[in-house]
């Protein structure tokens, strides 16, 4: 039987999500890879008892993680069933719908027909009878925007959800999302966008408009996929994210044309006496507006090597305007 170490507390760090009532550690646990079908679970099982001994309350699901997709939550309810159970009120978990789910003009998108099924589909997968966050997944160009809000906000009032939130949302959809759903009175807690020193749109407007709106800030894949942390340096190695062909998210190509930069992090990193992977979760860490780094880790060593990120997150002057120069080129 899993007995959480009683020390869980102890080092982690918990930022408040913008101006709401929720904390969530600064490092929070992805499961969009490594917790599917085809994964090994015992593998996932030890990535998130780890986890959750190491401080890390907030797992981030979504309906499509898997492969297939589902799976990911599968993996979640059965983990609760047989780990978590007694620890669920110390959980903050997520999940989303948006993308591509299943057949037909109600599988994917912004819809309440959508939403609002996907969360009873999830709920059911995942053995919860509520999940903490529930997102909207990507902005929908078909559907009014007071209605996919809507559907969030029926969420909540059902029980189903406790809180609301937005993914992949530019600045301008994010305040009018913020607006229609303050104005239905379920507040919106935070906005899940890409952000990561390889990646730094957020800065160009959302991270402003998250501040002035009080919404809290989840950047995803921070570690770009694995290209900010020593897996590259040498080649790409077998069973790499970059590898594998079954899902092409991340390409050697980009993977070749961005070492160079990544060199020349790493050799900064190595003089702050940290690892690379450790200097780009401090990076994105950095700005106020961000509650937690989201990452992802495919072994019980990963995912070790990222919370030390917590011992070393400040940077002097002249570290971030050396990494500003390498980042412009
Ligand atoms: P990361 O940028 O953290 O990449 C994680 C991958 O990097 C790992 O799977 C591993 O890849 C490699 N890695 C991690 N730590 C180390 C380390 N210390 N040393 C060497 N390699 C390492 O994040 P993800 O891209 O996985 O995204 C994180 C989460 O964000 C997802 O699980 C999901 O919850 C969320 N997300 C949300 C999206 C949205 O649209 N809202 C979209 C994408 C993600 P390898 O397999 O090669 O070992």
């Amino acid at each position: 039987m899993y007995v959480a170490s009683e020390n869980r507390y102890d080092n982690m760090k918990y930022n408040r999500a913008g101006r709401s009532g929720l904390k969530l550690p600064a490092i929070s646990l992805g499961w969009w890879y490594n917790f599917g079908g085809l994964d090994v679970f015992e593998n996932g099982r030890a990535i998130a008892r780890r986890a959750f001994d190491l401080g890390v309350t907030h797992f981030d699901l979504a309906n499509n993680y898997g492969p297939p997709p589902g799976s990911a939550e599968e993996t979640f309810g059965k983990l609760l069933e047989q780990d978590f159970a007694p620890y669920r009120d110390e959980l903050v978990i997520s999940t989303k719908a948006g993308y591509d789910m299943w057949p037909g003009p109600y599988g994917e998108w912004g819809s309440r027909k959508y939403l609002l099924t996907s969360l009873d589909q999830s709920l059911k997968r995942m053995g919860l009878e509520y999940v903490d966050i529930f997102y909207s997944h990507r902005p929908d160009p078909e559907t009014p925007l007071e209605e996919t809000m809507g559907a969030l906000d029926a969420a909540v009032r059902q029980g189903k959800a406790l809180y609301a939130g937005v993914s992949n949302y530019s600045p301008e959809q994010t305040r009018q999302a913020a607006k229609t759903l303050r104005e239905l009175g379920t507040p919106c807690l935070i906005h899940q966008p890409r952000y990561s020193m390889l990646d730094r749109w957020v800065e160009d407007g959302l991270l402003d408009v998250l501040e002035q709106e009080g919404i809290g800030c989840i950047v995803f894949s921070p570690l770009a996929q694995g290209q900010l942390t020593d897996r590259y340096l040498n080649g790409i190695p077998e069973g790499a994210r970059a590898s594998k062909t079954e899902r092409i998210w991340l390409t050697p190509d980009t993977v070749k044309e961005n070492l160079p930069k990544v060199r020349k992090l790493n050799e900064i990193a190595e003089r702050r006496g940290q690892k690379l992977s450790q200097m780009a979760l401090a990076w994105v860490l950095r700005k106020p507006q961000v509650t937690s780094a989201l990452i992802g880790a495919s072994s019980v060593g990963q995912l070790e090597d990222n919370l030390a990120a917590l011992d070393n997150l400040t940077f002097s002057k002249e570290e971030l305007e050396t990494i500003e120069k390498i980042l412009e080129v």
